[in-house]
């Protein structure tokens, strides 16, 4: 381990989870550590905020909820923050009716007007099933081939539309393939043996990791390559393209417009209500008290959701990783492999969707990997 004054200066672009992660364990390894945040604000996308009028904690880049298999990665954030039980269930819209998500027993029931058992419900959806499609490649052809094309048109068809602004078709199956089908009454819309949502929100959360004296935070500050001097290694989990400064052209990503509304009282009942009718224009109303059912607010805040093509001056959300954005992907990714003192780290920095335990799991892993080599030359 390096005695503080030994420590080396290490620049962290964004506060988020991926840059706060390893920003902490670089910090407690000795290293002087500064990170930098075009935003006003910690937490990256995980940013939560208590609304000042309702007194509800909001989501305000959309809603979060942790869950992870990874034992390590749950330990590490209850040592920054207690986490409350927390389940999500999700319901949809369709057609008039309100189901349960993801597709349960209670859901082919209601939607068949049936009274199957789970095995019943299984040889039925098989019926229904487009058995002829072997190895579905595309979202479609999942669909079809495990629930139908009834269900698919009722839950997914439109609602994909909506979010991804392209035909299912042209979709891998990968993205389906994050819902499962149940044949019980488990309306958990994770599988994960922990999860849970943080007593004070993730920013409070984040704050904490952040808290530590080898830590300096620069707020309203954009970092940009030319920036590097100085550093003896930089962590970058901004967007890949933009530290290069876009050259290829720009990698493709949905943005998403909050409309946002109060309500006084509980406007629908749940935290997240999906639309998966393609004539309602937004894909999701989230009302961010449920989130904290162990807190007690009368007035409500919901955000209607809409998603959309990212232009160069809105949030990038989800990266888009169609044929053409793989193939300009792999440009960045030769010159990112040419950087001997820059690391690409996070959901913008690698253009992949990584839900929160995984982008703790790769920032711990990268930490300790630098720290590792570090030890590995000094003793050379
Ligand atoms: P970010 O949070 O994006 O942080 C990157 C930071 O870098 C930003 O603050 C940005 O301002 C800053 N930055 C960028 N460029 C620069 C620059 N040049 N200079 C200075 N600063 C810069 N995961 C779950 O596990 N559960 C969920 O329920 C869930 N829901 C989600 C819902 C939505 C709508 C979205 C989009 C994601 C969701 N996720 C969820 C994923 C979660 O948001 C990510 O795992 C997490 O935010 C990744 O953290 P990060 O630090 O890599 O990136
Ligand atoms: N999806 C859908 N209808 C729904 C919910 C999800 O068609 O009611 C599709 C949609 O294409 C989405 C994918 O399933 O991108 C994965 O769902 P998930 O809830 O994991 O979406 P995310 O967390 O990415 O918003």
């Amino acid at each position: 381990m390096i005695t503080a004054g030994e420590g080396k200066k290490i620049a962290i672009v964004g506060a988020g989870l991926s840059g706060g992660v390893i920003g902490r364990e670089l910090a407690e390894a000795g290293h002087h550590v500064e990170i930098f945040d075009r935003r006003p604000h910690i937490a990256g996308n995980c940013h939560t905020e208590r609304d000042e009028q309702t007194g509800v904690m909001v989501h305000i880049y959309g809603p979060h909820i942790f869950h992870t298999d990874d034992a390590e990665v749950w330990n590490y954030v209850n040592r920054f923050q207690t986490f409350m039980p927390y389940k999500n269930r999700v319901k949809t819209t369709s057609n008039g009716q309100v189901y349960s998500l993801p597709i349960n027993l209670h859901t082919i029931n209601q939607f068949f007007g049936k009274s199957f058992r789970p095995d019943e419900a299984r040889v039925f959806l098989e019926t229904l099933a487009d058995t002829s499609i072997e190895q579905p490649e595309t979202f479609e052809e999942q669909a079809l081939r495990f629930v139908g094309k009834d269900l698919y048109e009722a839950f997914f068809k439109g609602y994909t539309q909506k979010q991804w602004g392209c035909s299912p078709t042209e979709l891998p199956a990968s993205i389906l393939k994050r819902l499962p089908v149940r044949f019980n009454y488990d309306d958990n819309y994770f599988f994960h043996h922990y999860q849970g949502m943080p007593e004070n929100g993730y920013t409070d959360m984040i704050g904490h990791i952040l808290d530590h004296p080898n830590i300096t935070l620069h707020l309203e500050t954009a970092f940009r390559r030319t920036q590097t001097d100085g550093f003896a290694h930089v962590f970058y989990s901004g967007p890949l393209d933009g530290y290069y400064d876009y050259q290829f052209g720009r990698l493709g990503y949905r943005t998403l417009d909050f409309e946002r509304f109060t309500y006084d009282g509980d406007y629908q009942g749940c935290a997240v209500m999906n639309y998966g009718d393609e004539s309602v224009p937004f894909t999701r109303i989230t009302e961010h008290k449920h989130f904290s059912p162990w807190e007690n607010h009368q007035g409500s805040v919901c955000y209607r959701e809409f998603s959309r093509e990212c232009g160069p001056q809105d949030t990038p959300y989800y990266p888009i990783r169609l044929v053409e954005e793989k193939e300009l992907l792999s440009h960045y990714v030769a010159l990112a492999e040419q950087e001997a003192h820059v690391t690409f780290v996070g959901r913008l920095g690698t253009y992949r969707y990584l839900d929160m335990d995984v982008t703790i799991r790769e920032a711990l892993d990268t930490a300790r990997l630098y720290l590792f080599a570090e030890k590995a030359d000094a003793a050379m």
